[in-house]
């Protein structure tokens, strides 16, 4: 079994994600080859095949041109998978792939099943598994829900070369602007969930922050119910952090959670559900309603 990971690069460098394709390729037992389009280093240890595209010539994002490259790849290899990584470069070009390919897609994979591959469905409430029919099978994994993983040895690099252009003119990144605090440097962070209840019971959290000396995280639904600012926001679409101590307050431990704190040094979770996922990366798991326990330890560490 073969697959073609498709790794992703901002300004030459290969974004750390990309090392979860490798984790995944591991576990799935297959053997490995790499397109990197615009990456200007070597890819550090890795003994596979390594198709590499000039970003000066075929831009840092051109869909059409980018497409095109992955298909002369895959051309080449003939994969059983394609592999992308489900961010923002996966999401736009995994699809024009497989279009291309006139191949099946399964889009944020975030578990190896019986005979297919499992994704979050029902607005993350259910899991469902597909098996698709046919190859190559063009597929995207959610961030963190397999190990990054560098397989070593030296790798065999080969041009990889289309002729044409594309109808899109990469302009430039702009670094969105940032509300709030910089969670990425706090040393202590006191996240809410949709468990705390009522944004009226966030004083709570940020009480207990306060005394711990940290700052206050939270997970999506409680930026999205508008109790606290997106800037607050832990996780795939929020910011990535990797604190000392992490307390997770009345959060379940969705994946997309998960993959912005599972670093984290020393992780506390606080839940009344003994059997929440989030049990599964925390080094504590205190099974407890959290409009009970919270005040209860802030009162305790305030002494
Ligand atoms: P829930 O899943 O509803 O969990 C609430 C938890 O609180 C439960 O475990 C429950 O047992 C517990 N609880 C309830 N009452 C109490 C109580 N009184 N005391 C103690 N515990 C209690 N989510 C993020 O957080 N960050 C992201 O960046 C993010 N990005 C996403 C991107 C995409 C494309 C998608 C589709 C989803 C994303 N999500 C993200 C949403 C994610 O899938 C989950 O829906 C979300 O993380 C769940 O938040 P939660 O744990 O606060 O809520």
């Amino acid at each position: 079994m073969k697959t073609l990971l498709v790794g992703e690069c901002r300004e030459g460098k290969l974004l750390e994600s990309s090392y979860e394709l490798f984790g995944f390729a591991a576990q799935l037992g297959a053997e490995t080859a790499m397109v990197l389009i615009g990456n200007q280093g070597a890819l550090p240890g890795y003994g596979g095949a390594v198709y590499l595209a000039d970003a000066g010539k075929y831009g840092e994002y051109n869909p059409d041109l980018h497409k095109r490259l992955v298909q002369a790849a895959v051309e080449r290899e003939k994969p059983d998978y394609v592999v992308f990584m489900h961010t923002s470069y996966g999401w736009d070009l995994a699809p024009r792939v497989a279009a291309l390919l006139q191949a099946p897609q399964v889009s944020e994979v975030v578990a190896l099943a019986e005979g297919g591959f499992e994704r979050p469905c029902c607005s993350q409430k259910m899991r469902q598994v597909v098996q698709p029919v046919g190859s190559p099978v063009v597929l995207t994994l959610q961030g963190g829900a397999f190990p990054a993983l560098v397989p070593g040895g030296a790798p065999q690099q080969q041009p990889l070369d289309v002729d044409g252009e594309g109808r899109t003119e990469f302009l430039g990144y702009e670094a969105a602007v940032r509300k709030g605090v910089d969670l990425t440097r706090a040393e202590i962070i006191v996240s809410a969930g949709r468990g705390v209840g009522k944004k009226e019971n966030l004083p709570v959290i940020a009480e207990l922050a306060k005394v711990l000396g940290g700052e206050v995280g939270a997970s999506r639904p409680v930026v999205d119910s508008g109790w606290m600012e997106a800037g607050a926001q832990v996780g795939v679409t929020g910011q990535t952090v990797s604190p000392k101590l992490y307390i997770a307050c009345g959060i379940s431990g969705a994946i997309q959670h998960l993959a912005g704190m599972k670093k984290s040094g020393f992780i506390v979770a606080i839940n009344k559900d003994k059997d929440a996922p989030i049990g599964e990366v925390a080094d504590v798991l205190v099974v407890a309603d959290v409009m009970q326990f919270v005040p209860a330890l802030t009162a305790k560490l305030a002494k």
